[in-house]
């Protein structure tokens, strides 16, 4: 049943009131405290207690997992070190020490629980064979478009079980030898075959290949144009509610819904201009977990103005939250150049340009990428061959940026140009139309795996099955970026 016959009642209480009046809001940077004293003063005297102020109690424990450590007596020189171990860190390491390659995997918490919550297609973990490091899924999805109009999607959906994936790879790492240091890398220096690492406790270690794989605050890859990215910004919870009115069987990919902005001007104008959705994965009756999402922003959309729209979503919807389990800050850079390809450095997951420019996407693409390329670099490091220096870095770089997976990329950063410059309804109009596509091709495009041709053809099929206003919205704002577009591709084919 269409989620919109279930509503409760609008809000008794609304941020119309005087105090968060629009000139009274205080602009916040994203990455910056996330409730000032003040903030909580104003919720407090409305006279209902929002979820913001509530903290999640507890913080995950440490996985308990014996893996093999790094000691000071044994030779600090391995075939490649692995900087972080984060999803994309562990897979590249369980691939690359598959093929028989010496490699140390360096964090500062190789044992802690990963923080995020992640989301995936359940087809693309059971293609690659990790349909049992979900732990739950749905057996469809389904997008509000409008008050008016929902879509539902034969596509399944799955939430990653955190621990379950990390103990499969730290488990096959440990099989291969892979070794664990405890430490965080501070610098990285090179020679012509070899390079070093020095960390924050004063080993130095050495390898053939350094891999940064230490997510989007890196400072160890380069670019050389200016990285001019998008941004995804969003706040989730994890938590119990009283209730709420979401179909068990069903995750909500994006409610672009607005009607909870009846009575918040201020936050309905904002909202039309650069609009949020909430991301639902309902567990149960009473668990579940809510992202208020901007899809994609620049300048990236306060996270205050985030949280904002989601109290008065959530009281809109009444939904009651009795406990804060896990919360979420999320922030996603996504599009611009690639990394400078190649340099002596390799890198994999949030830097690495592997960040679905359009969606924000990330873990089922890096989990795709990392045998590719671990059999890039098997074929140089491996047992039979001995292909170092520039060589090396000139083959592992075009093992994860392909000519051909450059051009791709940059017509998924030209889906993200387009959709940077939809207001809301513009947004309703493009996935509208976007998820009455033939499925091999929304799907493909989520997930990262249509070719160019058939990107191509994607982009006519949209425009046939686009409403005249869409139609419109692409024939005005979309020229540009598709200049730029053509322009890179032409540039990266050459
Ligand atoms: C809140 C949030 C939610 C997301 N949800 C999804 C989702 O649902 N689906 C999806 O596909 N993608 C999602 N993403 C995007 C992306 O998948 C994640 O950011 C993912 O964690 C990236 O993995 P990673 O291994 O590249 O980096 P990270 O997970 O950030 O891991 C980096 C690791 O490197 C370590 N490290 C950092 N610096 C150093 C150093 N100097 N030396 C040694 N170690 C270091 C860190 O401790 C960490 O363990 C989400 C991102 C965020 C922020």
């Amino acid at each position: 049943m269409a989620l919109y016959l279930k509503l409760s009642p609008p809000p008794l209480l609304s941020t119309s009131n005087p105090c968060l009046s629009p000139s009274k809001i205080p602009l916040f940077h994203p990455f910056g405290k996330t409730q000032s004293r003040k903030d909580r003063q104003v919720v407090q005297s409305s006279k209902f207690t929002s979820f913001l102020d509530l903290e999640p109690k507890s913080k995950p424990e440490p996985l308990d997992f014996d893996i093999p450590w790094f000691e000071p007596a044994d030779r600090p020189r391995f075939d490649v070190i692995v900087i972080g171990a984060g999803p994309a860190g562990l897979r590249l390491a369980e691939q690359v020490s598959g093929h028989g390659i010496k490699v140390c995997c360096l964090d500062p918490s190789p044992l802690s629980m990963w923080p995020n919550n992640y989301g995936v297609w359940v087809d693309e973990f059971e293609s690659l064979g990790l349909e049992d490091c979900l732990d739950k899924t749905w057996p469809m999805t389904c997008v509000y478009i409008s008050d008016q109009k929902t879509k539902y999607l034969g596509r399944a959906y799955g939430r990653v079980g955190r621990k379950e994936l990390k103990l499969k790879l730290l488990s096959e790492c440990a099989g291969n030898g892979v070794k664990f240091h405890m430490a965080k890398a501070w610098k990285i220096e090179h020679e012509e075959f070899e390079s070093s690492v020095s960390c924050d406790d004063g080993t130095e270690l050495k390898a053939n290949l350094i891999v940064d794989a230490s997510g989007f605050a890196s400072s160890f890859t380069e670019y050389d144009k200016p990285r001019n990215h998008g941004y995804q910004i969003a706040h989730g919870i994890l938590a119990k509610v009283d209730s709420h009115p979401f179909d068990l069987d069903k995750m909500v990919l994006m409610d672009w819904r607005d009607s909870h902005l009846g009575n918040e001007p201020y936050l309905r104008a904002t909202n039309s201009k650069l609009p949020t959705f909430l991301y639902v994965m309902p567990f149960d009756s009473n668990l579940i977990f809510l992202e208020e999402t901007s899809l994609v922003s620049r300048p990236v959309l306060s996270y205050m103005e985030v949280k904002r729209r989601m109290v008065a979503r959530l009281r809109h919807l009444g939904i009651r939250v009795r406990e804060v389990i896990e919360d979420e800050k999320c922030l996603i850079p996504m599009g611009g150049p690639l990394p400078r390809i190649p340099q002596n450095v390799l890198a994999i997951g949030g830097n690495s340009g592997i960040v679905h420019p359009a969606t924000g996407y990330t873990v089922a693409q890096t989990m795709t990428v990392a045998p590719i390329l671990a059999e890039a670099i098997a074929e140089c490091l491996g047992s039979t061959r001995m292909i170092r220096g520039t060589q090396l870095y000139y083959r592992a770089w075009n093992g994860l940026w392909p000519v051909e997976k450059r051009c791709v990329r940059e017509y998924y950063n030209f889906g993200m140009e387009t959709l940077l410059k939809l207001d809301l309804n513009g947004t309703r109009r493009f996935f509208d139309a976007f998820f009455d596509l033939n499925p091999h091709y929304w799907e493909g495009f989520l997930s990262s795996r249509l070719s160019l041709g058939e990107l191509v053809k994607l982009g006519l099929s949209l425009f046939l099955h686009a409403s005249n206003h869409s139609k419109f919205d692409m024939v005005t704002k979309c020229p540009v970026p598709l200049v730029k577009m053509m322009g890179n591709v032409a540039l990266e084919a050459i």
